[in-house]
């Protein structure tokens, strides 16, 4: 990790929203995002029912907000994102990555993004029980693979209602996400 860590703060002893034990860790970290800002990362552990869950959130409130960049080298592969759980992250002709209180939220980094998408991929291959989708999901791997070496160009977009997400590169194109009034 590039970026400074600030501050780390562990909570034990909290209630689980799963198994309401007081089993779980709350972990809270202040890290600084080059080009977006200081980010809160929250981490939840539950050491009874395995319950995990994090997210990320900017100090400062930002602007719904929409993200669209071209992969089109293996050097876009160390391009930050900040996605938070409430980003939906699309990468056409391979998934969406959906927004809700199981979402998870993280930094990282384009690769980082793409081996998350890929473990996913991998898990319906082996597990698959339709022939077909195993030798769709061996496809969008190969797709992947080239991807990561910059011989396939592909484009990701994240849009965050909570303006929490961000995809950091001089390539990115920002844009304002018109979004209804949601109660939170
Ligand atoms: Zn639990």
């Amino acid at each position: 990790m590039s970026e400074e860590e600030l501050k780390e703060q562990d909570f034990e002893h909290q209630p689980c929203p799963l198994c309401n034990e007081k089993t779980l860790i709350l972990t809270e970290r202040e890290t600084e995002v080059p080009y977006f800002g200081k980010v809160y990362l929250f981490s939840m552990t539950c050491s009874s029912c395995k319950y995990h869950n994090a997210d990320v959130e900017a100090t400062e409130q930002k602007e719904p907000a929409k993200y669209e960049f071209e992969i089109s080298s293996e050097e876009d592969m160390k391009v930050r994102v900040v996605k938070s759980s409430e980003a939906t992250v699309k990468v056409p002709h391979i998934t969406t990555i959906t927004p809700g209180p199981a979402a998870q939220g993280y930094v990282t980094n384009i690769e980082g993004l793409l081996n998350r998408i890929k473990y996913q991929i991998e898990t319906l291959r082996d597990t698959a029980e339709d022939e077909e989708d195993r030798k769709k999901a061996k496809n969008l791997l190969k797709k992947i693979l080239n991807i990561t070496w910059g011989k396939e160009k592909q484009k990701i977009i994240i849009e965050d209602p909570s303006g929490n997400s961000a995809i950091i590169s001089d390539k990115a194109v920002k844009s304002a996400l018109k979004v209804k009034a949601i109660e939170k």
